[in-house]
């Protein structure tokens, strides 16, 4: 089974000055993209690694100092990480864990990426790559023998894009003090790129641009290659593919709202979420009494649902401030217990009211229909729950963790089934071209293969295609047939 995975990646070159404090407070802001393992990689007299398990944590100034003298270097790359399915004991977490690092005969490289490859089989195969080792180390193995064969990294990043398919926003560290960063030809995940006083950097927010005083200098576009010779920068369109695919879940669910996403902060389109959603449903929002939100994600749509209702909005629910796991991502059993532990409803704000409830996504709908349960528990007197992101009907092969149609609620299911499943009044999703000119994009420039079916990629397309039709013909030979 392949490992997929979703990640924050960053790369630094830093003229005068040490790469490692910079790699972590970059990293340190977007923890929120992986919890499961840490990694840093720098350049001195070769390419040293520190990896860990967990999230970063937060380190005294004597504790990064010493991170600092045990990774030497004025050029760093770094990685935080989680699985999204595969083996996920500590053994093989350890084995993933990112910046990863490939030794050739004439050359090594540290690779630190986010995404999944889609044809990893072919690859696995044709590379040698033994079974327990992710797609990152299959790209750093593929980049380094195209290295090691082409005359330049231009040619080698090509010849990768050529062959692989998938979500891959990359940076690397060759050992020669070469760094470079390039982005799938579709642009998938994000990536952009920033600078400073003797400073370039890669992130995959603007948020880690940010926490370092850097500037946003814009996005590495789809199928760029930008790389830092002797500390020049150069940059290099080596595919096009006449289109971009940026994943439209970003928006609505995993990037932080003060990301810079084409020029335009999440937050900003999460607030016209809300309005879109309060606009276009207003016979149901006219019949609530308040609105409020699942926190964190969902608490700018709420504004905007607010402003363009006239609903009161009260803050009735609240992080419990240090339970950091995300339940979207975490196994299902433990979901509904960390969503408990997590989320605190102030039952005296919402008993008996008719609620308007904002929330970013629904996937498998368990944590959901947690939230509706307590909800009633707590005296709410009718729930209308109003989606941001639009119904997701179909499975994710770049990196988000939901492969198979059998674990996504509304994969073939009404809204007013959804509703009932779940026991709310009412699910109101946002129609996918309301979500689309809200992100200031187009539907060409996104993916939106979980909400429309169609992938950007041809096996993405195909084996979604072959996995809905055996799921249909099960269903015509009587009875529903949910993959595993
Ligand atoms: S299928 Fe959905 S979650 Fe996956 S990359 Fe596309 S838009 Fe994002």
């Amino acid at each position: 089974m392949s490992l997929n995975e979703s990640c924050g990646v960053y790369g630094i070159y830093v003229e005068d000055g040490e790469a490692l404090p910079y790699l972590y407070w970059g990293l340190l802001a977007q923890n929120h993209r992986g919890h499961q393992s840490h990694g840093f990689a720098a350049l001195s007299d070769g390419i040293r690694l520190y990896r860990e398990l967990g999230m970063i944590p937060a380190l005294s100034g004597e504790e990064l100092k010493t991170l600092m003298e045990s990774l030497p270097g004025r050029l760093g790359i770094g990685n935080v990480r989680y699985t999204t399915s595969g083996s996920v004991d500590r053994e093989s977490l350890r084995r993933n864990a990112m910046p990863v690092l490939e030794r050739g005969s004439r050359r090594s490289i540290a690779l630190s990426f986010n995404g999944n490859i889609v044809n990893m089989g072919e690859l696995r195969s044709s590379l040698g790559l033994p079974e327990g080792l992710s797609d990152a180390h299959a790209l750093n193995r593929l980049l380094l023998r195209a290295l090691e064969e082409e005359s330049s990294i231009q040619e080698a990043v090509k010849l990768c894009m050529d062959q692989v398919e998938g979500a891959y926003s990359t940076v690397c560290l060759i050992d020669d003090g070469t760094l470079l960063a390039f982005r799938d030809p579709l642009g998938i995940k994000p990536l952009c790129h920033g600078c400073g006083e003797g400073i370039k950097a890669f992130s995959s927010e603007s948020v880690g641009l940010d926490i370092n005083g850097l500037d946003y200098c814009g996005e590495v576009s789809p199928g760029e290659l930008l790389w830092i010779e002797e500390g020049s920068l150069h940059r290099e369109r080596v595919r096009h593919s006449g289109r971009r695919a940026f994943c439209a879940f970003e928006f609505a669910y995993f990037a932080r709202p003060d990301s810079l996403f084409n020029d335009r902060y999440v937050y900003e389109a999460r607030v016209q979420f809300g309005m879109n959603l309060a606009e276009r449903f207003d016979d149901i929002a006219s019949r609530c009494d308040i609105v409020i939100s699942l926190p964190e994600t969902a608490n700018d749509a709420a504004y905007g649902f607010h402003i363009a209702s006239g609903l009161p909005w009260e803050m009735a629910t609240r992080r419990h401030r240090y339970v950091t796991q995300r339940a979207f991502i975490s196994k299902a059993e433990e979901r509904e217990l960390i969503l408990s532990r997590k989320v605190n409803i102030l039952g005296r704000k919402i008993r008996g009211k008719r609620l308007a409830v904002i929330d970013d996504s629904i996937v498998r709908g368990d944590t959901t229909r947690s939230v509706v349960r307590r909800l009633r528990a707590a005296g709410a007197r009718e729930i209308h729950l109003f989606i941001t992101y639009p119904q997701i009907i179909g499975p994710c092969f770049y990196g988000i963790d939901m492969a198979t149609y059998g674990e996504l609620i509304g994969a073939w299911r009404t809204p007013e089934e959804i509703a009932e499943e779940i026991g709310a009044d009412s699910v109101n999703y946002q129609p996918i071209d309301d979500y689309v000119k809200a992100t200031g994009l187009s539907r060409d420039e996104l993916c939106l293969g979980c909400v429309t079916r169609r992938y950007p990629t041809p096996m993405a397309d195909e084996m979604a295609r072959e996995m809905w039709e055996r799921l249909r013909s099960s269903e015509r030979e009587g009875g529903r047939i949910y993959e595993g």
